[in-house]
């Protein structure tokens, strides 16, 4: 007897987790694999932080928050939209989440009837998609390619806008492009969602820390959408929290209310030690966790250039975030040493056999012909799996 649901029944398992999963038990088997699978941050969290979760702890932050996370968090929050991005909100339009995940879940949940339309431009993170069919939806896609550095124009927004549109949900910085919208570019945006009072705008900044050249804007800042803006954020990528959950909304009042009913009856409140800890990453000056930037910056140069030595990969130099999304397809439609390659994913997992590199193809990130690599990774790891990318792909038979 089948006992599981139809709506997990679509459902598909998270693609980043799928080949970091693999590329940890070919190590556990003793197989030397590169990982370049998961997209986080590898350093440790910066100490400062570390002292506010212990000092946490100590006063007994051991109780359930607020189902919406702590005034005084979401009052840093509230100060941190304004530094950074201008914005203006109010702490009761702040929920903190477990993670800019939930915190994206809490939004599509509050907005999505069944049947429903959500604009994703491609490519997108691997879990968008997901989530609109978790909660009932239905993606419609906006194909986007490494020709147009993975942006869509205002033109292509307004075609595929219906009155089934509930929300378009984008990352600007992109995962995994590397892509984001200037000021000109969301301006032309955002005049084509003032005309749809009827779509929200789901914008993940989570990768806005991440950034190589003039900071990113968000297009909550144009007033005439504010009302239709959602923003996500969180602590995962800027401060190298991943494991400590924290991410956050800020919408107006009537979605954020609807978030606050959603997590309420979901999760509660996010981890209380790590609330606390975050207050202090978020009141801290951004310029003392630059560092980190500057090191990707560096390892992103450096992978770029690697990368592009390769034979058949096509790539952009990413303005943004960690990772690299080169163009294989010159490899799709051929058998490498006999196995035939019929996307990207293909391509992942021969890589991840026949060079030990683990990646991730990008089918589930709406674009079948590029490869994602995180380069969160060591020089000497980067330098190592492009090595052996080359080396392979310079070996195998192609035909
Ligand atoms: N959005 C994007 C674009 C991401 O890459 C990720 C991956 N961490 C998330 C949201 C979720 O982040 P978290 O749940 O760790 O805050
Ligand atoms: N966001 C990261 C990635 O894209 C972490 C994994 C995940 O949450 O999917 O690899």
């Amino acid at each position: 007897m089948d006992r599981l649901s139809d709506r997990i029944k679509r459902l598909g398992y998270s693609q980043t987790f799928v080949m970091s999963n693999k590329a940890r038990e070919m190590r556990a088997q003793g197989i030397d694999v590169i990982s370049l699978t998961l997209g986080e941050p590898d350093f440790d969290v910066p100490d400062n932080i570390k002292q506010a979760a212990h000092e946490a702890i100590d006063q007994n932050y051991s109780h359930y928050s607020p189902v919406t996370g702590f005034i005084e968090l979401r009052e840093a929050i509230v100060h941190k939209l304004k530094r950074d991005n201008g914005l203006t909100y109010q702490p009761n339009q702040i929920c903190v989440s477990n993670g800019a995940k939930q915190a994206i879940l809490n939004v599509l949940a509050a907005l999505l009837n069944d049947g429903d339309e959500v604009i994703l431009p491609a490519p997108f993170w691997v879990s968008y998609d997901e989530m609109v069919k978790m909660m009932g939806g239905t993606s419609v896609i906006i194909n986007t390619s490494y020709t147009n550095d993975f942006k869509i124009t205002a033109e292509q927004l307004q075609e595929a806008i219906t009155p089934r549109t509930k929300a378009i949900l984008y990352s600007s910085p992109c995962n995994p492009s590397g892509s984001y919208y200037t000021y000109d570019e969301l301006k032309s945006l955002a005049a084509v969602i003032a005309k749809h009072p009827h779509v929200t705008v789901i914008s993940d900044e989570i990768y806005e820390y991440i950034n190589y050249e003039t900071s990113t804007r968000s297009i909550a800042a144009f007033p005439e959408i504010y009302e239709q803006v959602a923003v996500i954020n969180g602590m995962s990528k800027g401060f190298a929290m991943t494991g400590w959950r924290i991410g956050y909304s800020a919408c107006p009042e009537w979605l954020a209310k609807a978030c606050d009913k959603v997590q309420g009856q979901m999760t509660s409140g996010a981890n209380t030690v790590a609330q606390r800890a975050s207050i202090t990453a978020l009141q801290t000056d951004p310029s003392k966790y630059r560092f980190m930037i500057d090191e990707f910056k560096k390892r992103r140069d450096l992978f770029y250039e690697l990368t592009k030595e390769i034979p058949g990969f096509k790539v952009l130099l990413p303005k943004a975030a960690f990772y690299l999304f080169p163009d294989v397809s010159f490899y799709i439609g051929k058998t490498l040493d006999g196995q035939k390659i019929e996307n990207a994913d293909d391509l992942s997992m021969f890589l991840l056999e026949n060079a030990q590199v683990g990646s991730v193809g990008g089918v589930s990130f709406g674009n079948p012909e590029c490869l994602r690599f995180s380069y969160a990774a060591s020089e000497e790891n980067l330098r190592e799996a492009m090595k052996r990318i080359k080396d392979c792909l310079s070996r195998v038979e192609i035909a």
